[in-house]
Parts: C-alpha cells; sequence; structure tokens
C-alpha cells in the first residue's frame, strides 16, 4: 500500500463497515481507478488536504459547485450570517426571491423557477412538469448522459439506440424505465427516428446541452437547434439539464453560449455555492403547472434552505462576467499547456474544453461521441489519474469526468499542475 494515503486507507476500512463502499456517492469510491480515495480535511482556494497532510490542486471542485474555489470568503461570510438568523423556516424568505432573480437574470430562457435541494430532484420536477403540461408520458434522453438518480432516468441505450429504454441498475422495475427512450447525443437522426416512431406519445427531450458526464464533449453544430426545431414541431417539452453546464460553460449556461432556448431548464451546483441545491424553471405559462398555482405536485421540507440560497447569492455576486471571463482564460490556457506537456512525451490526447470544464481524453481521434469516448485507452487514464495524485493534483477518477477550473486556480496552482502532468505523462 502506498504510505502517503495511510490514514486515508485506516479512514476508508472504517468507513466501510457503516458506509457501502465507504462513501457516500458511489465515485468517491474509486472503484473505476483502483487505490485508496483520500479523505478530505480541508480545502482553500485550489488546494485541497487530506487526513494525511498531502495537498492537491482540486480539478473535482465538488463535481462542479465550487466555481470559486474552496472555502470562499465571500461565501463563508454569507453562510455564517444566515446561520446565525437560522437553517430553516418551513416559511419563504425574501433571499429565496433574490437568487431567483439573480438566476432568472443570467440564464436567457428561465422566467419562472422553484428551488429543490439537488439536481436529482431538479430533473425529476422538471420531467413531471412537461408529462404534466403535455399530457404524454414518453421522455427521450441521450446515452450517456446523467440525470441523477430517478428510476427513470437511470436508462442509456442498449446495443440498439433505438429500443425501449432497460433499467440501468438494480431495483428500478421494467415498468419505471419503459416510458424512456434513449437516443445518442450528436446524432439528430437518432432522435427524429424516436419521434417518428412514438409519434404524439414524447412528452419532453432531456439533454446536457455540453454532457459532462461522459467527459466534455461540445454539441455538434446544429444538434441543439435540431432538437429545439423537434421539440416544437412534436409539440414536446425540451429540457436543458444544466446541473452541470449552468454559469459553468458560460455565465448563462449552454443556452446562451450556443443561443437555443430550452422551455425548461434544470440547475444545482454553483447555485448552491457548493452547499446542497437544485432549481428548475422556464417558461412561465409551464411553471404555472407547478402546485400551488397548478396541479403538478412538488414540494421540499428544505427546498430554499437559508443557508444554501446565502451561499448561492453570495457565488453568483461573485462571479462577475470579468470574473468568469477570466476562469475560462486560465482554463484554455491550462488545456493548451497539457496538451504541449503531453505531446512532448509522445502522448496521445485530446483535450475538449467548452468554458470552465475540461476533459483530457487519452486517444489518438476528435472526441465527439459516447462511441469514441468508450474508445480510449482507459488503461493509461488510470495511471495518469494515480501519476497525477501522487504528485498534487487530483483529478476526477474516471475517463467519463469532466475537470473543473476555479477563480482560485492561481498561477501557483496553474503551475503546479502543468509540472505534475510533464512528470506523469513522462511515466505513461
Ligand atoms: N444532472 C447533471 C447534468 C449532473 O451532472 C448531476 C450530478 O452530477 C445531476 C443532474 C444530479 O445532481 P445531484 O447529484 O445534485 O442530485
Amino acid at each position: 500500500m502506498n504510505d502517503r494515503y495511510s490514514k486515508s486507507a485506516s479512514a476508508h476500512e472504517r468507513a466501510r463497515v457503516l458506509l457501502p463502499g465507504g462513501v457516500n456517492s458511489p465515485v468517491r469510491a474509486l472503484n473505476s481507478v483502483g487505490g485508496v480515495p483520500f479523505f478530505a480535511s480541508r480545502g482553500q482556494g485550489p488546494w485541497l488536504t487530506d487526513v494525511d497532510g498531502n495537498r492537491f490542486v482540486d480539478y473535482i471542485g465538488a463535481y462542479g459547485p465550487l466555481v470559486l474555489g474552496h472555502c470562499d470568503a465571500r461565501v463563508v461570510e454569507a453562510v455564517i450570517g444566515a446561520l446565525s438568523d437560522g437553517t430553516a423556516f418551513g416559511a419563504p424568505t425574501e433571499a429565496e426571491t433574490t437568487l431567483a432573480a439573480k438566476v432568472a437574470e443570467l440564464v436567457p430562457s428561465v422566467e419562472r423557477l422553484r428551488l429543490v435541494n439537488s439536481g436529482t430532484e431538479a430533473t425529476m420536477s422538471a420531467i413531471r412538469v412537461a408529462r404534466g403540461a403535455t399530457g404524454k408520458a414518453k421522455i427521450i434522453k441521450f446515452n450517456g448522459c446523467y440525470h441523477g438518480h430517478a428510476d427513470y432516468l437511470l436508462v442509456k441505450a442498449g446495443s440498439g439506440a433505438l429500443t425501449f429504454g432497460a433499467p440501468d441498475s438494480a431495483g428500478v422495475p421494467d415498468g419505471a424505465a419503459a416510458d424512456t427512450l434513449v437516443a445518442d447525443y450528436n446524432d439528430l437522426s437518432s432522435v427524429e427516428a424516436l419521434f417518428d416512431a412514438n409519434a404524439g406519445e414524447i412528452a419532453g427531450v432531456i439533454v446536457e446541452p455540453v454532457p459532462g458526464n461522459m467527459g466534455v464533449i461540445p454539441p455538434a453544430e446544429g444538434f441543439l437547434s435540431g432538437l429545439r426545431r423537434l421539440c416544437t414541431n412534436h409539440d414536446a417539452v425540451l429540457i436543458f439539464d444544466e446541473v452541470m453546464s449552468g454559469f459553468r460553460v458560460h455565465l448563462g449556461g449552454a443556452q446562451a453560449l450556443y443561443n437555443v432556448a430550452p422551455d425548461l431548464t434544470c440547475l444545482g451546483k454553483v447555485i448552491g455555492g457548493g452547499l446542497p441545491v437544485g432549481a428548475y424553471g422556464g417558461r412561465a405559462d409551464l411553471m404555472a403547472n407547478v402546485a400551488p398555482e397548478g396541479a403538478v405536485y412538488q414540494a421540499g421540507t428544505l427546498s430554499g434552505n437559508p443557508l444554501s440560497v446565502a451561499a448561492g447569492i453570495a457565488t453568483l455576486d461573485a462571479l462577475t462576467p470579468d470574473v468568469f471571463a477570466g476562469i475560462v482564460e486560465r482554463t484554455t490556457t491550462l488545456c493548451r499547456r497539457l496538451a504541449e506537456v503531453a505531446a512532448k512525451a509522445g502522448v496521445e490526447v485530446r483535450i475538449n474544453q467548452v468554458g470552465t470544464m475540461f476533459t483530457t481524453f487519452f486517444s489518438a481521434n476528435p472526441i465527439g461521441s459516447l462511441a469514441d469516448v468508450q474508445k480510449c485507452d482507459f488503461d493509461r487514464f488510470k495511471a495518469f489519474f494515480h501519476a497525477m495524485r501522487d504528485r498534487g493534483v487530483s483529478l476526477p477518477p474516471s475517463q467519463y469526468e469532466a475537470c473543473f477550473v476555479s477563480a482560485a486556480h492561481d498561477d501557483e496552482a496553474l503551475a503546479h499542475t502543468v509540472e505534475a502532468a510533464q512528470a506523469a505523462f513522462a511515466t505513461l
């Protein structure tokens, strides 16, 4: 065993007795790359420290939310301020409307919204609205896009992408997945075929407009606008799941970057500044279906939680257009330098970057689809992951994940990353 992680190893042993896999969310167990997950003790700016005292430049960023880095002073201050006034009221607060107004101002298609507690709740609720508003049951999702862990969304395509979905997880009855149809991302013809085969039955299409859950893949020219056209023509609700891409690929999300307006948008992560949150919103007429105004029921004891809302407001306030542009610029610089050191070491990589997100794919070919990702060299990714971690850089533990850069990733953090990558590539 690597002594570097001995305290983490003990902590993991202890945790494994009580928690499945020793974790509270599966990817943290590192099953796809092996090794001991480090147990975090503290984060500051771009740095994360584990229980063994190792320091890492962090590119997980809590899987997206930490766009300002760890422990940003403005966020900490806002949360402490809210905390001293009370942690939950079961009554509305003015701060919830303030956060809603900020989101509506930044995300072009969002006229009204509802705050929930997680991205999973946001996607479940948006689909309920789509079904309630259209009176139809079937939904289309894309192979490789993740929308949280609701039964009917835990579905990917089998060998034939144009068939009815089969559940991906034990415990999901076939019936729950039967109304989920699966198409291929960046392949509009696969969506058209499903609309044709299920005429009049499709309530909506849900898509990560820039997927991050199969690694970062930019939409092909015309793909998102094609989805918009198909949904309009077939009276289906277009749902952009921007839980990850929101405030990450552009301040206004992918819909602002690519100028395509969905009917509903799901958000999470950044709008909670690192505390639990989610939101769904969109066209005012669709959102009027939500209880108590309409017949689509959705509720939450801790929805609009004052601490999450305070962290979200502080985060969005700090994320000015200049700050955001600065993060994108640093991400671009980092990606260029990583590509340079890989090339010098003779390692073939393709780096996909959109805004503040990127993935280094171990492939000689462009990556534009899930099928392309599946052809990557996963053994090399695994070796690179460990070589980077042992040199003080924490990457998401899967080729199917995105790296996140924050406003706190300064010159020192970037230089450390490039130096580590140079040494890591040389070991492959
Ligand atoms: N949608 C997308 C695009 C996500 O990336 C995630 C989580 O990573 C979710 C939904 C689910 O969000 P949560 O984990 O907050 O339930």
